[in-house]
């Protein structure tokens, strides 16, 4: 296509930084590139857009190679007084049209989108303006009749209507969590209280967040503020039986907007005096400030902003007067739009709510799933170790594990002993999976036995993949009447679903089995039914980001190309996101196999771009893609090939992925599920239904199936579900790993 009929799009960051802003820059570079367009980068936000010149830069397919690990914007963002004025904006539009362009994906918080949409509807007038002081002229007008936007919502606070997450939020979720764990062993040494405030001035997202994921023992949120007058001495009651029962820390956050119900502001130090003068405790004060914006973007912030950074982009394309601009964001794990001044105007009025003090209607604007994370949290932070001469009749509960060792299955399992002793019941470890269930290797559990749970990786009870079978499922029958068991909850992967089935299809023949149990989804694999994600994946990601970053720092002096292998056992969840997120050329899945002819193309491409100049590939490949083209054949088959061009270094991720302490998104997922399967397995046990079940996420709800239906909801020689959503994403990373055909010239 001729240059002066290509669609010219402008980027840029603006208002305040986030990580992951650079991914959604180079997700708009590369797919405007691919689909035909011209795209500039415009830097320092709107001060680059006045002032013109080599602040608004054509950017080419390598411009934005390399960036997508770095935290900030590496197009800088300013705040630019000279926007809000229309002097400042008639220049911004000669700018855009000397270069001839006519759309924008602008990537900032509410006043940056609230300044394009001002822009957008005066940019005719503008350029009348223009045309009459002779700077442009008409045929240029007509050729650019309106100016196009999309918005993108950079800003960590999470606090923008029309998408569940924005840029960012994640990353600085991942730095407050790390504050907490850093800050929790310190505590615990001393015996001490600390008080940690969080970014946040209308939004509790990161406190409450932050909270649920840290393990805090309580919150404070300016959305929903103490409902009583004297909520000191709820709080200091609250921190004392905590105490009592034997915690060593005690962990209070606050949003830094935190006000009571009159609007009064609730300062840090002044919880802090509280707590002193009240509990006579020696307490520290800790804000983490600019800290939450720092550091790597998380797995999460760079595969989401590249998705909304590609759909901008067609969204862009397809932009017409009439249409009204859009806000491109992400809900309930699909990439979605919406009408742009809708989100902001609703955005605006949470803050409203607040400061008029209708804090119902604030909690109610920020959505269900906010409320619901606020009433977890508060259950949580009210349970309290059993009272003697409780009223119900107590009922005991089993809780165990199997499959792989998942990050997050510690933190589920607390919060369900927890939950269930709160409520007067007992909890039983099985140690040892269902080999532990087997040999009777079951353990009563208190409040205690699981302080410090909330953070920890691997899985305390143990676990491993053993299904039961034959005379095995006489013993266990056996020990669950020994023990008194009334219902199970299993926390664990593809292996605990299978057992758990077999105890359900098995009840004809022993009444034993005939209990609730619920399966609660446990695997770094994400490959089990009913659940769109499950616990323990998005730690693994992060950790195959981190690994993979590191890796590639490696290759500073020769040519190389990189075959990384990942888990995922049967399903390409883990290779597709982990190549999203870290940017690879290829991704090999077992869902699609590899074939002799894939290689050999896959070799010609890389072979092409080595001879122009390219330094570094990463090709990312699922464990079990192909049984017989391994890893280190792959690695062998592109040396010997390559002839010298490039070398070849293979990394085997391995165990590493089912390590380290589970990421905030995976604690508050095993929280809010576990939260859950309590509920269900007291009802249903109080009741007499004697259901199995699993639990699990579909488009952001928690939905319960019945273990009747697991074997139709599974591929059948595969173990993974039939049904997988992230599937429809393998086009983005295409879109993003090669150049289009024109550009090999
Ligand atoms: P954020 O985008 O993070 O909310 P700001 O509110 O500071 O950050 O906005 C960033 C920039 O967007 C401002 O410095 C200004 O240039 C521009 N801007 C904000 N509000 C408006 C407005 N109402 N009209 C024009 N430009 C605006």
């Amino acid at each position: 296509m001729p240059a002066e009929q290509r669609i010219k799009i402008g980027v840029l960051t603006s208002g305040g930084d986030a990580q992951g802003m650079n991914a959604a820059v180079r997700a708009v570079v590369r797919t405007g590139i691919s689909r035909g367009c011209e795209v500039y980068a415009i830097y320092e936000g709107y001060e680059g857009m006045i002032k013109g010149g080599d602040l608004i830069r054509l950017m080419g397919w390598d411009n934005v190679g390399g960036i997508l690990h770095k935290g900030g914007t590496v197009i800088g963002t300013a705040r630019s007084a000279g926007f809000r004025t229309r002097e400042g904006r008639r220049r911004a539009a000669l700018n855009l049209l000397a270069h001839g362009i006519d759309r924008l994906v602008v990537i900032g918080g509410d006043g940056s989108l609230t300044g394009a949409d001002a822009f957008r509807r005066e940019w005719p007038e503008l350029l009348r303006e223009l045309v009459e002081a002779g700077e442009i002229d008409g045929p240029t007008a007509q050729a650019h009749p309106f100016l196009g936007i999309v918005g993108l919502v950079g800003s960590i606070d999470n606090d923008f209507a029309g998408t569940d997450m924005t840029i960012g939020a994640d990353s600085a979720l991942h730095r407050i969590t790390e504050a907490l764990d850093a800050i929790t062993s310190t505590a615990a040494s001393h015996q001490r209280t600390f008080v940690i405030e969080v970014m946040g001035r209308h939004c509790g997202y990161l406190a409450l967040m932050g909270a649920i994921a840290g393990g805090a023992d309580w919150v404070l949120i300016p959305e929903h503020p103490p409902e009583i007058d004297d909520w000191e001495s709820a709080m200091c009651e609250a921190l004392r039986a905590g105490r009592e029962s034997g915690r060593r820390d005690s962990l209070v956050v606050v949003a830094e907007g935190a006000q009571d119900r009159y609007g009064k502001p609730i300062s840090a130090d002044y919880i802090r005096q509280i707590l002193e003068e009240r509990l006579g405790e020696d307490t520290r004060v800790t804000i983490l400030g600019h800290v939450q914006r720092g550091g790597a973007p998380s797995a999460f912030d760079r595969w989401m902003s590249t998705l909304i950074g590609h759909t901008a982009v067609d969204e862009l394309i397809g932009a017409t007067p009439e249409r009204e601009p859009q806000l491109i964001g992400i809900r309930e794990n699909r990439i979605t739009t919406a009408p742009l001044m809708q989100c902001v105007a609703q955005t605006h009025a949470v803050a409203e709510a607040i400061s008029v003090r209708n804090y119902e209607q604030a909690m109610a604007l920020r959505g269900s799933s906010f409320g619901e994370a606020f009433r977890t949290l508060r259950t949580l932070v009210r349970s309290k170790p059993p009272q003697r001469g409780g009223t119900v009749r107590p009922l005991r509960f089993a809780v165990i594990h199997s499959g792989g060792p998942a990050p997050g299955m510690n933190t589920a399992a607390r919060v369900a002993v927890r939950l269930f002793v709160d409520q007067g019941h007992q909890v039983l470890g099985v140690q040892g999976g269902f080999q532990g269930l087997i040999d009777g290797n079951i353990v009563e559990m208190d409040w205690m036995s699981v302080s410090g749970w909330a953070t920890m990786g691997g899985a305390e009870l143990g676990t491993n993949r053993k299904i039961p079978q034959g005379a095995e499922l006489y013993q266990i029958a056996r020990n669950l009447e020994r023990f008194n068991i009334n219902g199970i909850l299993m926390i664990g992967g593809s292996a605990g679903y299978r057992a758990c089935h077999r105890l359900f299809s098995e009840r004809h023949i022993f009444p034993a089995f005939d209990i609730p149990m619920i399966c609660l989804p446990a695997s770094i694999n994400n490959n089990l039914p009913g659940s769109e994600l499950s616990i323990g994946a998005d730690t693994a990601l992060n950790s195959i980001v981190e690994a993979v970053d590191r890796i590639k720092q490696t290759a500073v002096a020769s040519r190389r190309c990189f075959v990384v292998e990942v888990m995922g056992r049967d399903c390409g969840y883990l290779a597709l996101m982990g190549g999203l997120a870290t940017g690879a050329e290829r991704v090999y899945l077992p869902e699609e196999g590899i074939t002799l002819r894939d290689l050999q193309a896959d070799l010609d491409e890389m072979i092409y771009w080595f001879k122009r100049g390219k330094r570094l590939s990463l090709v990312i490949r699922n464990e079990k893609a192909n049984p017989i083209y391994s890893t280190g054949f792959m690695a062998s088959l592109f040396e010997e090939e390559g002839n010298q061009l490039f070398e070849v270094r293979q990394a085997i991720l391995g165990h590493l992925q089912q390590g380290g302490d589970p990421s905030p998104f995976d604690r508050i997922q095993a929280t809010r599920l576990s939260v859950k399967c309590v509920e269900f397995l007291i009802d249903r046990a109080v009741n007499g239904r004697n259901e199995g079940a699993f639990i699990g996420y579909k488009g952001g709800r928690v939905q319960i199936i019945s273990l009747e239906d697991m074997p139709r909801m599974m591929e059948p020689d595969f173990a993974r579900p039939r049904e997988q959503w992230w599937m429809g994403l393998r086009d983005v990373a295409q879109a993003m790993r090669q150049p289009p055909d024109e550009l090999r010239g």
